[in-house]
């Protein structure tokens, strides 16, 4: 006979947005289950791989808010200017942090590091109260029945142990192929952009100046980003024939084709690291949104990796999740919280908060790689205008440097540098 439990939010999938949000619902006196497929540590781990993610400093406040970044900040490195240039042409923009009055407009960080750092603090707060945060990993969630009255899943543990699991609330983050947004009945749109990333940390002749490049070339956009020691993350995003090509080259090809393609601003690249690959999609869900359920994270949205927006967005949507479950007539700080967190009121609340920002970060992100994936020519002058006027125009770049606060709608208080719940100081 399976075990059985009862919680207020079942999330699935404990990747870098699921494992945020698990953190973001400690000590609000609810029931947390946190059910992920693979071990945080594990190779096969696939949300904590060798990717770098550009944070942007929303994405810094909410880490700082769930007690992570201090594990984290040591291995980020700042970017302290902004270099984007379309290859073959005159026209390039450059941004200074300085100029915009802040001191950075992100940090590059290793994935690996992000989830070392959120996990340590989940399995240090498992079980540090009645209503903590309780983790079944590996495993899995099947038999996912969604009715009015309730979630109802089984899961199943490495080891085959089977757990019947009741929830007020399913959370999604279980990634672009979501299962659970299968079962939720949740259709997505797929779009492939035909182009796969290409990515490899290199070091050049010479440390980083602090400088994130993002180079339009006819093969796709590369993007060469800070490292904390001194070397660079590169995403070199390109058609899938041009991509197994570049896959196939020994490092010293490698290094050699990047440069040429890249140009010499960031010094003579010296040496690669293992290449991995990523085909790149547009995935929208129809809707972040059904009876008892939420999807989060690329469950909900996942991106092309061209302006760097797909976690900073999975983050904030965790944020938002958190605080409208926190603000939910919920009783005093740190007291128990029996309000129904999948009556059909707080999960509209949710869905319309973020739909802005959402729908805004979708339409640049994918404006974007349309704009300089066109190959013909009066686009190239078009880009170009368009790269030199930013150049000149203070307030465009100023527009853009607030991009990493959200697109619109209202800002998650975490992301604004405040307590998840309303009424407690910072
Ligand atoms: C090359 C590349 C570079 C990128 N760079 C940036 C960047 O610089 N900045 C940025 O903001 N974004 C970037 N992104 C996007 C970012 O990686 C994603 O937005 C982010 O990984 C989304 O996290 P997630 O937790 O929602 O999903 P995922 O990372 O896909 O994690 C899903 C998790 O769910 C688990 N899971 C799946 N199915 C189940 C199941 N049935 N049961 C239990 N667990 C399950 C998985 O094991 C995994 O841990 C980049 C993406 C790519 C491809």
């Amino acid at each position: 006979m399976p075990d059985s439990m009862e919680v207020d939010v079942a999330i699935v999938g404990g990747g870098m947005v699921g494992a945020s949000l698990a953190l973001g619902l400690r000590d609000l006196g609810i029931a947390v289950l946190l059910v992920e497929g693979t071990a945080p540590d594990s190779s096969a781990q696939s949300s904590f791989d060798e990717r770098t993610t550009a944070l942007g400093n929303a994405s810094r406040r909410i880490f700082e808010g769930l007690g992570v970044w201090a594990d984290i900040a040591p291995q980020a490195a700042a970017i302290r200017t902004i270099h984007v240039s379309d290859a073959g042409r005159f026209g390039f923009a450059r941004l200074r942090a300085e100029e915009q009055g802040i001191d950075a407009f992100g940090y590059v960080v290793a994935n690996r590091v992000i989830g070392a750092a959120l996990w340590q603090q989940l399995t240090a707060s498992q079980g540090s109260s009645p209503q903590g945060i309780v983790l079944r990993v590996p495993a899995r969630p099947e038999e996912v029945a969604i009715s009015a009255e309730g979630v109802q899943l089984t899961v199943v543990s490495d080891g085959g142990v089977r757990e019947r699991v009741s929830a007020r609330l399913v959370v999604a983050a279980d990634g672009a192929r979501s299962s659970v947004r299968a079962a939720a009945g949740i259709e997505a749109d797929v779009e492939d952009y035909d182009q796969i990333a290409i990515v490899a940390n290199v070091a050049a002749d010479r440390p980083h100046d602090g400088t994130a490049y993002e180079r339009f070339t006819p093969s796709g956009p590369i993007a060469v980003l800070p490292l904390y020691d001194g070397s660079h993350g590169v995403i070199w995003s390109c058609r899938p024939q041009d991509a197994a090509e570049v896959l196939l080259l020994d490092d010293d090809s490698y290094l050699r084709e990047l440069q040429t393609r890249f140009g010499w601003r960031a010094g003579r690249f010296v040496r690669a690291s293992h290449r991995a690959s990523y085909p790149l999609k547009l995935t929208r869900a129809v809707s972040t949104t059904a009876i008892r359920t939420v999807l989060i994270g690329n469950a909900a949205q996942a991106l092309h990796p061209i302006a760097g927006q797909g976690f900073n967005l999975g983050l904030r949507d965790a944020a938002m999740l958190a605080e409208v479950i926190a603000n939910a007539g919920a009783g005093p700080p740190g007291g128990a919280a029996r309000v129904d967190v999948g009556a059909p009121d707080l999960i509209r609340r949710f869905g319309e908060w973020r739909a802005s920002d959402r729908s805004g970060v979708v339409r640049f992100t994918d404006g974007l790689v349309k704009l300089f994936g066109d190959a013909r020519p009066g686009m190239a002058v078009l880009r170009n205008l368009g790269l030199l006027m930013f150049d000149l125009a203070p307030p465009a770049k100023s527009a853009l440097a607030r991009v990493s606060a959200g697109f619109g709608g209202p800002t998650p208080r975490l992301a604004r540098g405040l307590p998840v719940r309303e009424g407690e100081r910072p």
